[in-house]
């Protein structure tokens, strides 16, 4: 049996989803005329309570136009030093805005006001102009942690009283959703966009969405075409993503109790030596040396990511269940 725990990103689509993508109307994209695509970034757009959105190839690309479209060089940008922009983006703030960042190191990911209010620059020639704050629901190199609504708002009333754009990458906030037991309207003016991925446990098989206004999608249009993302008949792929919206949020759940049962077994594993707490469908726990237990677990099918030198991470999704999890379960306490 193999069972790969490395991403929520390697799901393959299910038979239905195909079927959904197959059948979809579609039109030249680029000339706002698929039909699929619009029904997508309209569904998001109303789901979270923003007038539009845009379809993106990758969650990179949504947050990197977001950041080129709400600054200007000589801006700075605040996010956690976990954080997916600032970690694994290939440094896209300063090659895409030529902006500089500045960080936080907040509790497994997760900045606080006090931390953001102390890296806030003040307007001397020597300084760049503090102008977005970026937060990541749940935080992936935090171990899936939830940032709540009340946490949320706290962070959005701070930025609005400093007049700071606030900005989501919520590649997992449906996975922080359904864990919360929250809608996205609970988000409601929080955010002056939000990038959501569909490609991650939701299910899809490529696709992000970028949320905000209509002014900042018309510019955030003109961004992707020029960053090369201006895709011609997308419906096929926004059309699973819309299947992915009606069909897999839910079973997120599943994915969390799965994530939970698993960090609960390695807890009692004598080769495991410490694991972030477990909230939503990544499992991140520390061990003697990352790269020898992934090959020990790799050799009995089980795929992992060391994700350092001694850290290593899995996550549950669409393609993991019950039975590979039972199998997860009584091969692990054998390695080492
Ligand atoms: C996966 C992910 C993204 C986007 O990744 P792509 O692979 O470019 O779609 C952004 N933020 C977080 C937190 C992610 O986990």
């Amino acid at each position: 049996m193999i069972v790969d725990l490395r991403s929520d990103t390697v799901t393959q689509p299910t038979p239905a989803m195909l079927e959904a993508m197959l059948s979809a109307p579609l039109g030249d994209d680029v000339f706002s005329e698929d039909p699929t695509v619009k029904k997508l970034e309209q569904m998001l757009a109303e789901m979270f309570g923003f007038e539009t959105g845009l379809f993106c190839p990758s969650g990179t690309m949504a947050n990197q136009i977001a950041i080129k479209a709400h600054t200007q060089p000589l801006d700075e940008i605040i996010c956690d030093k976990l954080s997916h922009i600032y970690n694994y983006e290939t440094g896209g703030w300063a090659f895409h805005s030529g902006v500089s960042v500045r960080l936080t190191s907040g509790e497994r990911g997760k900045m606080t006001v006090p931390q953001v209010e102390e890296l806030i620059l003040p307007d001397f020639d020597w300084y760049p102009n503090t102008r977005l704050v970026a937060i990541e629901n749940t935080v992936n190199k935090g171990g899936g942690s939830i940032y709540s609504i009340e946490e949320m708002k706290l962070l959005s009333d701070f930025c609005k009283s400093k007049n700071l754009i606030f900005h989501l990458d919520g590649a997992r906030i449906f996975n922080a959703l359904v864990a919360l037991d929250k809608t996205p309207m609970d988000t409601h003016g929080f955010f002056h966009s939000i990038s959501v991925c569909l490609s991650k446990g939701l299910g899809a098989p490529v696709g992000s969405v970028l949320l905000g206004n209509a002014a900042f999608i018309k510019k955030s249009r003109k961004i992707r075409k020029v960053m090369g993302g201006g895709m011609r008949q997308s419906g096929i792929l926004a059309a699973a993503c819309i299947y992915a919206l009606e069909n897999n949020i839910q079973r997120l759940a599943d994915d969390h109790r799965r994530a939970k049962t698993i960090a609960t077994a390695l807890e009692k594993c004598s080769w495991v030596k410490t694991i972030l707490p477990t909230e939503t469908n990544i499992v991140i726990f520390e061990v003697e040396n990352a790269a020898d237990t992934t090959t020990k677990l790799a050799a009995l099918g089980i795929k992992v990511s060391p994700f350092s030198s001694t850290m290593v991470r899995m996550v549950t999704h669409l393609g993991i269940s019950d039975e590979m999890t039972k199998y997860l379960l009584s091969t692990i306490p054998k390695i080492h």
